[in-house]
């Protein structure tokens, strides 16, 4: 096998991917249309990985369960069945926790376009749950509808990046 070369100027030459499905509710403030009501997406979120140093010593970015069990299971817990509102909406979030809920609201700092939720699983969410594993999320595809997708990505190799994912 050929040796692996200094990559840093490159795109990420291995990347682990996992597809995570969940379910969840939002209102898009101030939006021109139909997005400004209540209403609900099956999401599709495509996390990628790129390992910090090396594969592992089976060859793997990442074991795709761990992607599953770490980024899956805080989607599960925090997003998945749920209202996902911006913290300014405040008329909203009222009306929310006058419903019979099982779960919680989350509320974000910026209003919850696919392009923000994705932007929070990028730089805080994966930050948090991947911490010490050795690996780099660089890029969240996120799935609004099978027909409109958005991706965030960010530099893997960017030192402060990588201070993030470190014990
Ligand atoms: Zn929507």
């Amino acid at each position: 096998m050929p040796p692996r070369v200094n990559c840093s100027n490159f795109y990420p030459m291995e990347t682990c991917v996992r597809k995570i499905h969940f379910c969840y509710g939002h209102r898009v403030m101030r939006h021109e249309s139909k997005c400004a009501t209540l209403h609900g997406h099956n999401g599709v979120v495509w996390a990628h990985a790129t390992p910090i140093e090396a594969l592992d010593k089976l060859g793997r970015v990442i074991d795709f369960s761990v992607l599953k069990e770490e980024v899956g299971g805080w989607i599960d817990k925090n997003w998945d069945h749920t209202m996902i509102l911006f913290k300014d909406d405040q008329e909203t979030i009222d009306l929310c926790k006058q419903a019979p809920s099982y779960k919680d609201l989350f509320i974000l700092s910026t209003n919850p376009t696919a392009e923000n939720l994705a932007h929070y699983l990028l730089h805080v969410v994966c930050p948090k749950v991947l911490k010490g594993k050795g690996v780099v999320v660089h890029k969240i595809t996120f799935w609004e509808t099978e027909n409109c997708y958005v991706t965030q990505s960010l530099d893997p190799k960017d030192e402060k990046i990588i201070a993030l994912y470190s014990n």
